[in-house]
């Protein structure tokens, strides 16, 4: 066989794979959205054979053939940079899928259907009982996943490479421990300055109008809604069924304007980012998203140095009034950048400001770390998770729903995701930075409501690269720089210094 007939057959076995996970994504995304209550009975198990279906494929010896001779250094001169990245990262998903036993694959998906369903009603009813069995069930799942997959120091390193490939346990105790020494102090003095009217953003926008005007900005920023749709679900996400269709949803507040419109921003920055996906390598392991860190820098990038930016109300004021006359006319860019940018300790991670939104995922972090590690255990979750805001950021939550129950990644079994966010923002700030160097008048556009250039300098930079570089290689390719906390910090101590007055 030649490397042109194995390197067919190494994206056509991989087009199978991705048509599958296409598929799960898709009961997956209707599950969070217009699925009856009732049918879970039908969709886990389904969700279970469909992910036992593509991890057979992804373990396939032939395929592991395929990949040795298409890695051979004889190979790589008849292999272009990017095919060469494409068995690189066909290595890595084949490799981590064999390791993991199928049976536990299909539990896993199982597991976390149900958990999806059980973690909806407890956070209703703002019962972390309800859910722990759950819980419980789906740590030992992961626990196991870890074991098989084998790590360097901490079972946790093993969960956290799946969405940050090569991060690290005792990498993020460091980044961690610094970012809290930098911002702890600065937080502090933002939090003794005097207060910031958020009332502005507190009125009764009506949430039909918000998913009007939240949509408008979607599309301002270049989101194809005949290449995806916005739906209403409990928690904002967005899903890549493939670059023609990804669905985002949102959730919007009766007296806040602030949670359907940057939960839109931030679901529509991630939806860029897989509408933008290189077409050449569709269904291929080139054509995915880099990492979730990535990810994640996509989408706080647009929620954070664009959505609440002055050069953003400038442009969308006047949109906000016309979509509410009668709640925003009185309102001025400078009260509404201000009010979107307050600085208060907050319950829900995804409503945080910039400032404390990194200690939300501090938290989670740790709590994860001591829970893989044995330090922690189950039912004393509540009382760390509670014990924690406090310590970090000195409130301490009333009941389950505004603790621990409210986020959905435990119930995906999403142990490790969290420090994406973290990453994200830092890769966010100096991805930024780039971007107003590269684009010497962009504040001017942004504030005449054309992304146009953004939208093509992240799409050309980032999005269309896939996965042919690594996330920290991908980073200092377009900023030329380390990847980092400087920017971030840079960036928070100037904006909210200038806000604050301190
Ligand atoms: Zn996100």
């Amino acid at each position: 066989m030649g490397v042109r007939e194995d390197l067919a057959s190494l994206c056509e076995a991989f087009a199978e794979i991705h048509d599958l996970h296409a598929a799960s994504g898709l009961l997956s995304w209707d599950q969070e959205t217009y699925m009856p209550a009732k049918g879970v009975a039908g969709r886990a198990p389904a969700l279970a054979t469909l992910a036992g279906l593509s991890h057979e494929k992804l373990c396939a010896p032939r395929l592991g053939e395929l990949i040795a001779r298409l890695g051979a250094p004889s190979a790589a001169q008849d292999l272009s940079l990017e095919e060469q990245a494409l068995v690189r990262e066909a290595r890595r998903d084949h490799e981590r899928a064999s390791k993991v036993p199928a049976a536990i694959v299909r539990e896993v998906a199982e597991a976390s259907s149900q958990a999806l369903v059980a973690w909806q009603k407890a956070r209703a009813a703002s019962r972390f009982q309800d859910f722990a069995p759950h819980l419980a069930r789906l740590v030992t799942l992961k626990r196991r996943t870890a074991e098989a997959l084998g790590y360097a120091e901490t079972p946790y390193d093993a969960l956290l490479d799946e969405f940050e490939p090569g991060l690290t346990t005792s990498f993020l105790e460091r980044l961690f421990a610094s970012l809290r020494a930098e911002l702890t102090p600065f937080v502090q003095e933002v939090l003794a300055a005097p207060k910031i009217d958020a009332g502005p953003v507190r009125r009764r926008y009506e949430p039909s109008r918000q998913l009007a005007f939240a949509t408008a900005v979607a599309r301002a920023m270049g989101f194809d809604f005949e290449a995806g749709r916005l739906d209403r679900a409990a928690h904002p996400f967005c899903s890549g069924i493939h670059q023609g269709d990804v669905r985002l949803t949102w959730r919007s507040s009766d007296d806040d304007l602030r949670p359907a419109l940057y939960g839109v921003i931030h679901e529509a920055g991630h939806g860029l980012y897989e509408q933008g996906l290189p077409a050449a390598w569709a269904r291929t392991p080139l054509g995915e998203a880099c990492s979730y860190g990535i990810h994640e820098s996509q989408s706080r990038l647009w929620e954070n140095l664009v959505g609440r930016s002055r050069a953003f109300w400038s442009h969308f004021l006047p949109r906000l009034k016309e979509f509410f006359p009668g709640v925003a006319a009185d309102l001025d860019v400078e009260t509404m950048y201000r009010a979107v940018n307050e600085v208060t300790p907050s319950f829900i991670r995804t409503e945080a400001d910039e400032l404390t939104y990194n200690l939300h995922v501090v938290l989670r972090f740790e709590l994860e770390r001591d829970l893989f590690a044995g330090r922690l255990a189950l039912e004393d979750l509540p009382s760390a998770w509670n014990d924690g805001m406090e310590a970090l950021l000195g409130i301490r939550p009333g009941n389950d729903a505004e603790g621990l129950l409210q986020d959905i990644h435990w119930s995906m079994g999403s142990f490790g995701y969290f420090p994406s966010y973290t990453l994200g923002n830092l890769y966010a700030a100096q991805l930024f930075d780039a971007a107003l160097s590269a684009i010497p008048d962009l504040e001017a556009r942004l504030a005449r409501g054309d992304f146009v250039p953004l939208r093509e300098w992240l799409g050309a930079k980032v999005h269309a690269r896939g996965r042919l570089l690594l996330a920290r290689d991908l980073i200092r390719d377009v900023t030329e720089k380390e990847p980092g906390m400087g920017a971030f910090l840079t960036h928070a101590r100037r904006k909210f210094g200038e806000i604050y007055g301190v």
